[in-house]
């Protein structure tokens, strides 16, 4: 037990590839529009004690209402859509919107089906796309930070 509470378990800010010189604080709402939820998971990793998303600033929130930054899943589906619009319709401006996955700009695996409306871009501006199938929660972290620095400029 001792080993454990000397141990460091938070990943190193020194080993993320982005710097986080000066940061500002998001909300952020998470939209899946239909990802297989593996880039979920990895997404919920950012919440616990290893990755410690909160210590940069940044928040989940429940709704888009509260939000700065939509973090997109998923190729958008049919069903799917009209939801993703209408909830970056209801984020107040400046608003921001982070893709995540493979799926979010290039469908991969899901393109030819008739359930499938194509990439997010293709319907929304988007900011910054982190790619991976899934990325790893550093990567998301590092999508974040660059969208901070993004965002810091545009208010
Ligand atoms: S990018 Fe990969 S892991 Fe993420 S939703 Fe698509 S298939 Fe799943």
């Amino acid at each position: 037990m001792f080993f454990l509470l000397k141990r460091s378990f938070r990943v190193k800010t020194e080993d993320l590839k982005v710097k986080h010189k000066k940061v500002i604080s998001l909300f952020i709402r998470e939209v899946d529009t239909g990802s297989c939820n593996a880039c979920e998971i990895e997404v919920a990793n950012l919440n616990n004690p290893y990755y410690d998303v909160e210590r940069f600033g940044i928040k989940f929130v429940a709704s888009p209402k509260h939000a700065d930054v939509l973090l997109i899943t998923g190729c958008v589906t049919r069903n799917m859509l009209i939801p993703m619009i209408k909830a970056y319709e209801n984020a107040p401006a400046p608003k921001f919107v982070l893709t995540v996955g493979d799926c979010t700009a290039e469908c991969p695996y899901f393109k030819d089906s008739y359930a499938v409306e194509g990439p997010v871009s293709k319907h929304l501006p988007v900011h910054v796309h982190v790619p991976g199938c899934p990325p790893e929660p550093a990567q998301v972290i590092e999508g974040l930070l660059k969208l901070s620095h993004f965002a810091d400029k545009d208010l």
